[in-house]
Protein backbone atom coordinates (compact mmCIF):
# COMPACT_ATOMS: atom_id res chain seq x y z
CA UNK A 1 0.00 0.00 0.00
CA UNK A 2 0.95 4.00 -0.30
CA UNK A 3 2.83 5.03 2.40
CA UNK A 4 1.19 8.01 4.41
CA UNK A 5 2.11 11.45 5.64
CA UNK A 6 0.14 13.91 7.46
CA UNK A 7 1.01 17.22 7.79
CA UNK A 8 -0.07 18.92 10.60
CA UNK A 9 -0.93 23.21 10.15
CA UNK A 10 -1.63 24.82 6.58
CA UNK A 11 0.64 27.75 7.55
CA UNK A 12 4.13 27.99 5.88
CA UNK A 13 5.58 25.40 6.98
CA UNK A 14 3.21 22.88 6.75
CA UNK A 15 1.59 24.15 3.70
CA UNK A 16 5.32 24.22 1.81
CA UNK A 17 6.34 20.09 3.22
CA UNK A 18 2.86 19.03 1.64
CA UNK A 19 3.53 20.89 -1.39
CA UNK A 20 7.11 19.08 -1.56
CA UNK A 21 6.25 15.79 -0.49
CA UNK A 22 3.68 15.80 -3.28
CA UNK A 23 5.93 17.21 -6.22
CA UNK A 24 8.71 14.66 -5.39
CA UNK A 25 7.28 11.97 -4.35
CA UNK A 26 3.71 11.28 -6.03
CA UNK A 27 3.32 7.87 -4.72
CA UNK A 28 2.71 9.23 -1.13
CA UNK A 29 -0.44 9.98 -0.21
CA UNK A 30 -0.46 13.24 1.59
CA UNK A 31 -3.03 14.60 3.90
CA UNK A 32 -2.67 18.41 5.30
CA UNK A 33 -5.11 19.36 8.17
CA UNK A 34 -5.87 22.66 8.80
CA UNK A 35 -8.97 24.27 10.38
CA UNK A 36 -8.75 27.66 8.92
CA UNK A 37 -10.76 27.79 5.00
CA UNK A 38 -7.78 30.09 4.15
CA UNK A 39 -4.71 31.49 5.18
CA UNK A 40 -4.22 35.57 5.86
CA UNK A 41 -0.22 35.68 5.64
CA UNK A 42 1.96 37.58 8.59
CA UNK A 43 4.57 39.13 6.07
CA UNK A 44 2.99 42.32 4.36
CA UNK A 45 0.84 42.50 7.32
CA UNK A 46 2.06 45.96 8.61
CA UNK A 47 1.54 47.16 5.41
CA UNK A 48 -2.35 46.05 5.91
CA UNK A 49 -2.19 47.94 9.36
CA UNK A 50 -1.42 51.17 8.25
CA UNK A 51 -3.74 50.70 5.47
CA UNK A 52 -1.14 50.35 2.58
CA UNK A 53 -2.69 47.06 0.67
CA UNK A 54 -5.88 44.97 1.47
CA UNK A 55 -6.28 41.97 3.79
CA UNK A 56 -7.40 39.73 0.84
CA UNK A 57 -4.25 40.53 -1.14
CA UNK A 58 -2.83 38.52 1.95
CA UNK A 59 -5.23 36.11 2.16
CA UNK A 60 -4.25 32.42 0.21
CA UNK A 61 -6.66 29.27 -0.20
CA UNK A 62 -5.51 25.48 -0.42
CA UNK A 63 -7.47 24.50 -3.75
CA UNK A 64 -4.00 24.52 -5.87
CA UNK A 65 -2.41 22.34 -3.15
CA UNK A 66 -5.69 19.64 -3.18
CA UNK A 67 -6.40 20.05 -7.22
CA UNK A 68 -2.86 20.41 -8.85
CA UNK A 69 -1.33 18.84 -6.48
CA UNK A 70 -3.59 15.99 -5.04
CA UNK A 71 -3.03 16.75 -1.46
CA UNK A 72 -6.41 15.56 0.56
CA UNK A 73 -6.92 18.94 2.45
CA UNK A 74 -8.92 18.84 5.80
CA UNK A 75 -10.08 21.29 7.57
CA UNK A 76 -9.99 20.50 10.85
CA UNK A 77 -7.90 20.50 14.25
CA UNK A 78 -5.27 17.68 15.16
CA UNK A 79 -6.19 17.11 18.23
CA UNK A 80 -3.73 14.06 19.26
CA UNK A 81 -0.81 12.45 17.86
CA UNK A 82 -0.16 8.85 19.22
CA UNK A 83 3.75 8.04 17.97
CA UNK A 84 3.24 4.16 18.67
CA UNK A 85 0.12 3.40 17.29
CA UNK A 86 0.77 5.91 14.52
CA UNK A 87 -1.95 7.86 14.42
CA UNK A 88 -3.30 11.13 14.13
CA UNK A 89 -6.38 11.72 15.55
CA UNK A 90 -8.26 15.02 14.39
CA UNK A 91 -10.62 17.07 17.10
CA UNK A 92 -13.67 15.91 14.51
CA UNK A 93 -13.18 12.05 15.57
CA UNK A 94 -11.60 10.30 12.86
CA UNK A 95 -7.70 8.80 13.75
CA UNK A 96 -5.32 9.15 10.54
CA UNK A 97 -2.69 6.81 10.21
CA UNK A 98 0.66 7.63 9.05
CA UNK A 99 4.21 6.35 8.55
CA UNK A 100 5.72 10.06 8.52
CA UNK A 101 3.56 12.72 10.29
CA UNK A 102 4.89 16.91 9.91
CA UNK A 103 4.17 19.30 12.31
CA UNK A 104 4.09 22.73 11.60
CA UNK A 105 1.90 24.65 14.27
CA UNK A 106 3.96 28.07 14.28
CA UNK A 107 3.76 29.44 17.60
CA UNK A 108 1.39 30.55 20.89
CA UNK A 109 1.77 33.20 23.56
CA UNK A 110 2.83 32.88 26.77
CA UNK A 111 0.43 34.39 28.45
CA UNK A 112 1.94 33.88 32.48
CA UNK A 113 4.68 36.18 31.30
CA UNK A 114 2.42 39.65 31.72
CA UNK A 115 0.39 39.87 34.76
CA UNK A 116 -3.07 41.36 33.52
CA UNK A 117 -2.32 40.40 29.95
CA UNK A 118 -4.23 37.27 28.47
CA UNK A 119 -6.36 35.38 25.69
CA UNK A 120 -9.37 37.58 26.68
CA UNK A 121 -7.51 40.93 26.71
CA UNK A 122 -6.25 40.13 23.11
CA UNK A 123 -9.66 41.55 22.31
CA UNK A 124 -9.25 45.10 23.83
CA UNK A 125 -5.20 45.33 23.23
CA UNK A 126 -4.34 43.06 20.55
CA UNK A 127 -1.13 41.45 19.76
CA UNK A 128 -1.76 41.37 15.71
CA UNK A 129 0.98 38.58 15.84
CA UNK A 130 -1.15 36.23 13.74
CA UNK A 131 -2.51 37.62 10.57
CA UNK A 132 -6.29 38.35 10.39
CA UNK A 133 -8.74 39.36 13.48
CA UNK A 134 -5.96 40.76 15.19
CA UNK A 135 -4.54 42.79 12.72
CA UNK A 136 -7.72 44.23 11.46
CA UNK A 137 -8.95 45.00 15.66
CA UNK A 138 -5.65 46.72 15.81
CA UNK A 139 -5.80 48.87 12.63
CA UNK A 140 -9.51 50.23 13.48
CA UNK A 141 -8.04 51.57 16.86
CA UNK A 142 -5.26 53.11 15.15
CA UNK A 143 -7.47 54.84 12.80
CA UNK A 144 -10.23 55.86 15.48
CA UNK A 145 -7.32 57.23 17.35
CA UNK A 146 -7.01 61.09 18.03
CA UNK A 147 -4.29 62.84 16.34
CA UNK A 148 -1.77 63.43 19.61
CA UNK A 149 -2.08 60.00 21.12
CA UNK A 150 0.79 58.05 22.31
CA UNK A 151 0.77 54.54 20.63
CA UNK A 152 2.97 51.61 22.72
CA UNK A 153 4.27 48.64 21.29
CA UNK A 154 5.52 46.29 24.03
CA UNK A 155 8.13 44.33 21.88
CA UNK A 156 8.44 40.85 23.01
CA UNK A 157 12.02 38.81 24.59
CA UNK A 158 13.90 36.19 22.04
CA UNK A 159 13.44 34.14 20.33
CA UNK A 160 10.22 35.31 18.88
CA UNK A 161 8.64 34.87 15.00
CA UNK A 162 10.22 37.33 12.82
CA UNK A 163 13.00 39.52 14.77
CA UNK A 164 12.74 42.63 12.86
CA UNK A 165 8.80 42.92 12.57
CA UNK A 166 7.58 45.25 16.08
CA UNK A 167 10.26 47.67 14.10
CA UNK A 168 8.55 47.41 10.91
CA UNK A 169 5.87 48.04 12.26
CA UNK A 170 6.73 50.86 14.40
CA UNK A 171 7.99 52.27 11.33
CA UNK A 172 5.08 52.02 9.05
CA UNK A 173 2.67 53.29 12.22
CA UNK A 174 4.90 56.35 12.14
CA UNK A 175 4.20 56.89 8.08
CA UNK A 176 0.97 56.52 8.76
CA UNK A 177 0.67 58.93 11.24
CA UNK A 178 2.93 61.45 9.47
CA UNK A 179 0.24 61.19 6.46
CA UNK A 180 -3.20 60.88 9.05
CA UNK A 181 -2.20 62.19 12.83
CA UNK A 182 1.08 64.30 12.60
CA UNK A 183 0.96 64.72 16.28
CA UNK A 184 0.70 61.39 17.33
CA UNK A 185 3.92 59.01 18.89
CA UNK A 186 5.20 55.82 19.07
CA UNK A 187 6.32 54.60 22.49
CA UNK A 188 8.42 50.64 22.33
CA UNK A 189 8.77 49.39 25.26
CA UNK A 190 11.23 46.64 24.71
CA UNK A 191 11.93 43.35 26.44
CA UNK A 192 15.61 42.95 25.39
CA UNK A 193 18.13 45.66 25.15
CA UNK A 194 19.03 45.69 21.68
CA UNK A 195 17.22 44.76 18.69
CA UNK A 196 17.36 43.11 14.92
CA UNK A 197 18.73 45.33 12.38
CA UNK A 198 18.99 47.95 14.83
CA UNK A 199 21.25 50.30 13.15
CA UNK A 200 19.07 50.43 9.91
CA UNK A 201 15.89 51.21 12.09
CA UNK A 202 17.83 54.20 13.99
CA UNK A 203 19.07 55.54 10.97
CA UNK A 204 15.64 55.43 8.82
CA UNK A 205 13.63 57.07 12.06
CA UNK A 206 15.98 59.85 12.09
CA UNK A 207 15.46 60.60 8.38
CA UNK A 208 11.82 59.99 8.31
CA UNK A 209 10.25 60.05 11.78
CA UNK A 210 12.19 62.24 13.64
CA UNK A 211 11.14 62.76 17.10
CA UNK A 212 8.27 60.58 16.33
CA UNK A 213 9.90 57.08 17.95
CA UNK A 214 11.51 56.40 21.03
CA UNK A 215 12.18 52.74 22.10
CA UNK A 216 12.79 51.77 25.50
CA UNK A 217 15.17 49.28 26.30
CA UNK A 218 15.11 46.73 29.21
CA UNK A 219 17.96 48.65 30.93
CA UNK A 220 16.25 51.48 31.50
CA UNK A 221 12.71 50.46 32.59
CA UNK A 222 14.03 47.58 34.11
CA UNK A 223 11.44 45.29 31.97
CA UNK A 224 7.84 44.55 31.22
CA UNK A 225 5.77 44.27 34.58
CA UNK A 226 1.96 44.41 33.94
CA UNK A 227 -1.04 45.73 31.46
CA UNK A 228 -4.07 47.08 32.67
CA UNK A 229 -6.60 46.21 30.42
CA UNK A 230 -9.10 49.01 31.70
CA UNK A 231 -6.42 51.80 31.87
CA UNK A 232 -4.75 50.82 28.37
CA UNK A 233 -1.24 51.06 30.26
CA UNK A 234 1.92 49.27 30.49
CA UNK A 235 3.44 49.03 34.02
CA UNK A 236 7.44 48.85 33.94
CA UNK A 237 9.67 48.47 36.53
CA UNK A 238 10.35 51.78 37.01
CA UNK A 239 7.37 53.16 35.27
CA UNK A 240 3.68 53.23 34.25
CA UNK A 241 2.31 54.26 30.52
CA UNK A 242 -0.45 55.35 29.22
CA UNK A 243 -1.32 54.76 25.89
CA UNK A 244 -3.82 55.63 23.45
CA UNK A 245 -3.50 52.37 21.44
CA UNK A 246 -1.44 49.66 22.64
CA UNK A 247 -0.02 46.88 21.61
CA UNK A 248 1.17 44.00 23.73
CA UNK A 249 3.37 41.29 21.59
CA UNK A 250 3.36 38.93 24.28
CA UNK A 251 6.91 36.15 24.81
CA UNK A 252 6.62 33.42 22.62
CA UNK A 253 6.56 29.31 22.31
CA UNK A 254 6.07 26.80 20.16
CA UNK A 255 2.59 26.23 19.03
CA UNK A 256 -0.19 24.69 21.86
CA UNK A 257 -0.12 21.16 19.49
CA UNK A 258 3.64 21.07 20.22
CA UNK A 259 3.50 21.80 23.79
CA UNK A 260 0.45 19.39 23.99
CA UNK A 261 2.28 16.07 22.04
CA UNK A 262 5.48 15.99 24.00
CA UNK A 263 7.81 17.50 21.36
CA UNK A 264 9.08 20.31 22.65
CA UNK A 265 11.97 20.51 25.76
CA UNK A 266 12.47 23.45 28.31
CA UNK A 267 13.36 25.60 26.15
CA UNK A 268 9.39 26.02 25.30
CA UNK A 269 10.59 25.12 21.32
CA UNK A 270 11.26 21.74 19.51
CA UNK A 271 14.26 20.11 19.19
CA UNK A 272 15.41 18.54 15.89
CA UNK A 273 17.64 16.74 13.92
CA UNK A 274 19.22 19.50 11.86
CA UNK A 275 18.97 17.49 8.44
CA UNK A 276 15.62 15.61 8.38
CA UNK A 277 13.61 17.92 10.86
CA UNK A 278 12.64 14.68 12.57
CA UNK A 279 12.26 15.61 16.62
CA UNK A 280 14.65 14.39 18.79
CA UNK A 281 12.14 13.53 21.28
CA UNK A 282 9.65 11.52 19.14
CA UNK A 283 10.60 9.29 16.15
CA UNK A 284 8.58 9.33 12.74
CA UNK A 285 7.28 12.98 14.12
CA UNK A 286 9.13 16.18 11.92
CA UNK A 287 8.78 19.37 13.03
CA UNK A 288 9.45 22.67 10.83
CA UNK A 289 8.79 26.22 10.89
CA UNK A 290 8.64 28.53 14.12
CA UNK A 291 7.75 25.74 16.68
CA UNK A 292 11.27 24.47 16.04
CA UNK A 293 14.38 25.15 17.36
CA UNK A 294 16.55 25.21 14.51
CA UNK A 295 20.63 26.44 15.92
CA UNK A 296 20.86 30.19 14.61
CA UNK A 297 17.78 29.77 11.81
CA UNK A 298 15.29 32.73 12.80
CA UNK A 299 11.59 32.19 12.96
CA UNK A 300 10.43 33.63 9.47
CA UNK A 301 8.16 32.75 6.86
CA UNK A 302 11.18 31.95 4.48
CA UNK A 303 13.03 29.65 6.80
CA UNK A 304 9.58 27.73 7.79
CA UNK A 305 9.84 27.39 3.82
CA UNK A 306 12.92 26.13 3.54
CA UNK A 307 12.82 23.94 6.34
CA UNK A 308 9.70 22.18 5.24
CA UNK A 309 11.44 21.53 1.92
CA UNK A 310 14.50 19.98 3.44
CA UNK A 311 12.38 17.85 5.58
CA UNK A 312 9.61 17.37 2.63
CA UNK A 313 12.84 15.85 0.41
CA UNK A 314 14.32 13.56 3.66
CA UNK A 315 10.66 12.44 4.39
CA UNK A 316 10.63 11.33 0.38
CA UNK A 317 14.01 9.20 0.88
CA UNK A 318 13.37 7.32 3.33
CA UNK A 319 10.00 6.60 2.05
CA UNK A 320 10.58 6.07 -1.09
CA UNK A 321 14.56 4.80 -1.04
CA UNK A 322 15.51 7.47 -3.07
CA UNK A 323 18.62 9.19 -2.67
CA UNK A 324 19.31 11.51 0.45
CA UNK A 325 20.84 15.02 -0.32
CA UNK A 326 22.33 17.32 2.50
CA UNK A 327 19.98 20.35 2.95
CA UNK A 328 20.48 23.95 1.83
CA UNK A 329 18.82 26.12 4.49
CA UNK A 330 18.09 29.91 3.31
CA UNK A 331 16.46 32.98 4.99
CA UNK A 332 15.86 36.16 3.10
CA UNK A 333 13.73 39.16 5.14
CA UNK A 334 12.19 42.23 3.55
CA UNK A 335 11.80 44.86 6.11
CA UNK A 336 9.87 48.05 5.18
CA UNK A 337 11.12 51.03 6.98
CA UNK A 338 8.91 53.33 4.61
CA UNK A 339 6.88 52.43 1.49
CA UNK A 340 9.21 53.20 -0.55
CA UNK A 341 12.69 52.82 1.21
CA UNK A 342 12.98 48.80 2.21
CA UNK A 343 16.08 46.71 3.34
CA UNK A 344 16.96 42.86 2.79
CA UNK A 345 19.30 40.21 4.60
CA UNK A 346 19.97 37.02 3.21
CA UNK A 347 21.52 34.57 4.85
CA UNK A 348 22.72 30.24 4.41
CA UNK A 349 22.64 28.17 6.90
CA UNK A 350 24.23 24.16 6.67
CA UNK A 351 23.75 21.58 9.50
CA UNK A 352 27.01 21.36 11.90
CA UNK A 353 27.56 18.78 14.71
CA UNK A 354 24.00 18.52 15.69
CA UNK A 355 22.66 22.02 15.58
CA UNK A 356 22.29 24.90 12.02
CA UNK A 357 25.00 27.35 12.01
CA UNK A 358 25.38 30.87 9.46
CA UNK A 359 27.51 30.24 6.52
CA UNK A 360 27.02 33.79 5.00
CA UNK A 361 25.36 36.62 5.89
CA UNK A 362 24.22 39.28 3.29
CA UNK A 363 22.23 42.68 4.21
CA UNK A 364 21.73 46.07 3.37
CA UNK A 365 23.93 48.49 4.72
CA UNK A 366 22.85 52.15 6.35
CA UNK A 367 24.69 54.20 3.63
CA UNK A 368 22.75 53.22 0.99
CA UNK A 369 21.19 55.28 -1.89
CA UNK A 370 17.45 55.77 -1.80
CA UNK A 371 17.43 54.30 -5.26
CA UNK A 372 18.85 50.91 -4.01
CA UNK A 373 16.25 50.98 -0.86
CA UNK A 374 13.40 51.79 -3.73
CA UNK A 375 14.34 49.21 -5.61
CA UNK A 376 14.81 46.55 -2.84
CA UNK A 377 10.77 47.76 -1.93
CA UNK A 378 9.79 46.27 -5.42
CA UNK A 379 12.05 43.49 -5.18
CA UNK A 380 10.05 42.65 -1.88
CA UNK A 381 6.52 42.92 -3.60
CA UNK A 382 7.92 40.59 -6.64
CA UNK A 383 9.22 38.08 -3.79
CA UNK A 384 5.35 38.33 -1.94
CA UNK A 385 4.02 36.86 -5.17
CA UNK A 386 6.64 34.67 -5.74
CA UNK A 387 6.76 33.15 -2.29
CA UNK A 388 3.42 32.49 -1.64
CA UNK A 389 3.01 30.73 -5.32
CA UNK A 390 5.77 28.79 -4.04
CA UNK A 391 3.66 27.81 -0.96
CA UNK A 392 0.37 27.74 -1.75
CA UNK A 393 0.48 27.30 -5.73
P1 LIG B 1 2.12 29.55 10.81
O1 LIG B 1 2.30 30.20 9.50
O2 LIG B 1 1.59 30.33 11.94
O3 LIG B 1 1.15 28.33 10.57
C1 LIG B 1 0.69 27.50 11.60
C2 LIG B 1 -0.61 26.87 11.14
O4 LIG B 1 -0.91 25.73 11.97
C3 LIG B 1 -1.81 27.81 11.26
O5 LIG B 1 -2.44 27.94 10.02
C4 LIG B 1 -2.70 27.15 12.31
O6 LIG B 1 -4.09 27.32 12.07
C5 LIG B 1 -2.28 25.68 12.18
N1 LIG B 1 -2.52 24.87 13.40
C6 LIG B 1 -2.17 25.17 14.67
N2 LIG B 1 -2.54 24.18 15.50
C7 LIG B 1 -3.13 23.22 14.73
C8 LIG B 1 -3.73 21.96 15.02
N3 LIG B 1 -3.80 21.48 16.27
N4 LIG B 1 -4.24 21.25 13.99
C9 LIG B 1 -4.16 21.72 12.70
N5 LIG B 1 -3.60 22.90 12.39
C10 LIG B 1 -3.10 23.65 13.39
N6 LIG B 1 8.46 36.09 7.79
C11 LIG B 1 9.19 36.33 6.66
O7 LIG B 1 9.84 35.40 6.13
N7 LIG B 1 9.23 37.55 6.09
C12 LIG B 1 8.54 38.61 6.59
O8 LIG B 1 8.58 39.71 6.05
C13 LIG B 1 7.74 38.39 7.76
N8 LIG B 1 7.02 39.41 8.30
C14 LIG B 1 6.27 39.18 9.43
C15 LIG B 1 5.55 40.24 9.96
C16 LIG B 1 4.78 40.06 11.12
C17 LIG B 1 4.01 41.20 11.69
C18 LIG B 1 4.75 38.77 11.72
C19 LIG B 1 3.92 38.55 12.95
C20 LIG B 1 5.46 37.71 11.18
C21 LIG B 1 6.23 37.90 10.04
N9 LIG B 1 6.97 36.85 9.47
C22 LIG B 1 7.72 37.08 8.34
C23 LIG B 1 7.05 35.53 10.15
C24 LIG B 1 6.16 34.44 9.55
O9 LIG B 1 4.82 34.88 9.47
C25 LIG B 1 6.22 33.17 10.39
O10 LIG B 1 7.55 32.86 10.67
C26 LIG B 1 5.60 31.99 9.62
O11 LIG B 1 4.22 32.19 9.50
C27 LIG B 1 5.88 30.65 10.31
O12 LIG B 1 5.24 29.61 9.63
P2 LIG B 1 4.71 28.32 10.43
O13 LIG B 1 4.22 27.38 9.38
O14 LIG B 1 5.70 27.86 11.41
O15 LIG B 1 3.48 28.87 11.29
Amino acid sequence: SKARVVVVGGGIGGATAAKYLAVSAPTIEITLVEPKPNYTTCFFSNLYLTGLCSLESLTHGYETLAQRHGINVIHDSVAAVDPVAKTVGLKSGPKLPYDRVVVAPGITFNYDAIAGYDEAATQVIPHAWNAGPQTQLLRRQLESMEDGGVFVLVAPPNPFRCPPAPYERASLVAYYFKQHKPRSRILILDAKDSFNAQDLFLDAWERHYRGMIEWLPAQFTGGIKAIDVKERSVETASETFKAAVANVIPPQMAGQFAQQNGLVDQSGWCPIDPITFESKLQPGTHVVGDASSAGDMPKSAFVANSQAKACAFAIAAALTGSERQSPHLFNTCYTFLSPDDAVSNAVSFKPVAGTIKIVDNFGSQVQESAETRHRTAREAQSWYTAFTRDTFG
